[in-house]
């Protein structure tokens, strides 16, 4: 059945490992997104809110990308971005163990979760601590000062997976909140998110679940959480009537407490259009092709480029769907590798970072990819001036 690559526009000749940064263009989705445009803010105009669907939107797809994580209908709603859903959880996570100080998360966190914390707690002013451990050290880390735990399940930098279901018991244990997110995961390897337990999870979909450049965010609460939640962002499309306009504010019974403001509709339509690229797939086969091609890019690089390090874990079994090396040339050597039509990305100091993505790429595209590396490291195209520029994006 994969890869599926008929479904997607993808350019000529080019091998694209970054489905893990930002998805490619589903073939599904110019037309879909061009037709709500041109009809259904052209023809309707305001009135698409109600016949066109679009306040349903946030929580029809919330539904739709529940399912790629475990997550019962009604827990799940679109909006905003992953760094607000964080926040959305973070606050109402701290709101729950209003005695604890502690917020636990580990070194290979995505910055800007850290940075939400950090914003977070000063603006609480209640002398919260951001407290970061070495990855492996998590479980330990998980004392009964700790209010909440908030991880990112697959670290973006090496793709290291931690054990969603212990650690998560291992803080309810401990009388702590659980936070996973799920950016690296949602649509790249299977989660359960009923049968972890956990307490919220958010994530974005313009990575593996491929919704385009600024597609937006999702967040889950546990179903016997939702009518507890006090939102931090109180904004009136969480209200229970927000077309009662009424002055204070009385958040929706549902999960839709956890919309602020309005949707942006084009940008979830073009990740409901995006969402056919599945039909017929299942997070089982995904994972299975993930780990054949991540296991074959591994010893074809190792094999071929002895100068550069697995930093990615060894074990596919602790392992999401990327691998990342390290190389002291690696900017310039990934800047050089894009040159010859194998993008992948940089992440600092020194790892170059390669997505795998079943739904389009598959084992001849990955002995290329390792070709292409090969012949850059051995002939040091990358000290050509060129590739030692730095992006904005890295
Ligand atoms: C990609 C990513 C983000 C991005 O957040 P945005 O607000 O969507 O820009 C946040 N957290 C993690 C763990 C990520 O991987």
């Amino acid at each position: 059945m994969l890869p599926v690559k008929d479904r997607f526009h993808i350019p000529e000749g080019l091998i694209y490992l970054d489905g893990n940064s930002l998805g490619p263009l589903p073939k599904s989705v110019p037309a879909r997104v061009g037709e709500a445009v041109q009809k259904e803010w052209g023809q309707s105009l305001i009135r698409g809110w109600n016949s066109e669907g679009w306040m349903a939107q946030p929580a029809r797809l919330g539904d739709r990308i529940g399912d790629f994580v475990g997550a019962p209908t009604g827990t799940t709603v679109l909006g905003d971005t992953l760094s607000l859903k964080v926040y959305q959880a973070l606050a109402a996570a701290l709101s729950m163990r209003p005695t604890r100080k502690v917020i636990l998360s580990d070194t290979g966190n995505f910055p800007t979760d850290l940075y939400m914390a950090e914003g977070l707690s000063s603006m609480l002013g209640r002398d919260h601590e951001l407290r970061l451990v070495d990855p492996t050290d998590v479980t330990a880390a998980i004392t009964d000062e700790v209010a909440v735990v908030m991880l990112t399940h697959v670290d973006y930098r090496t793709g290291r997976m931690h054990d969603m279901n212990a650690i998560t018991q291992a803080a309810h244990n401990a009388g702590a909140v659980m936070i996973w997110d799920l950016a690296h995961s949602a649509g790249a390897v299977p989660v359960d998110l009923t049968a972890s337990h956990c307490d919220f999870a958010v994530g974005c979909t313009y990575k593996y679940l491929n919704g385009g450049p600024g597609a937006p965010a999702f967040i889950y609460v546990r179903p016997d959480l939702i009518e507890t939640i006090d939102p931090a962002l109180s904004g009136w499309l969480g209200h229970d009537a927000p077309f009662a306009f009424e002055p204070g504010y009385r958040p929706a019974p549902s999960i839709e407490r956890m919309r602020v403001g309005t949707p942006p509709v084009l940008q979830m339509t073009a990740l409901e259009a995006a969402l056919d690229v599945w039909d017929g797939i299942t997070m089982q086969d995904i994972r299975a092709a993930s780990i054949a091609l991540c296991d074959l890019f591994i010893a074809e690089v190792e094999n071929r480029c002895p100068e550069l390090t697995l930093v990615s874990p060894r074990d596919a079994n602790a392992r999401g769907s990327q691998v990342s090396f390290a190389f002291d040339h690696g900017y310039a050597t990934m800047q050089a590798l894009i040159a010859a039509g194998v993008i992948g990305d940089f992440r600092a100091p020194n790892i170059m970072r390669f997505g795998f993505t079943p739904l389009f790429i598959d084992a001849g595209d990955v002995t290329e990819a390792a070709q292409r590396l090969e012949h850059i490291i051995k002939t040091k195209a990358y000290e050509a001036p060129e590739y030692q520029i730095r992006n904005r994006v890295t």
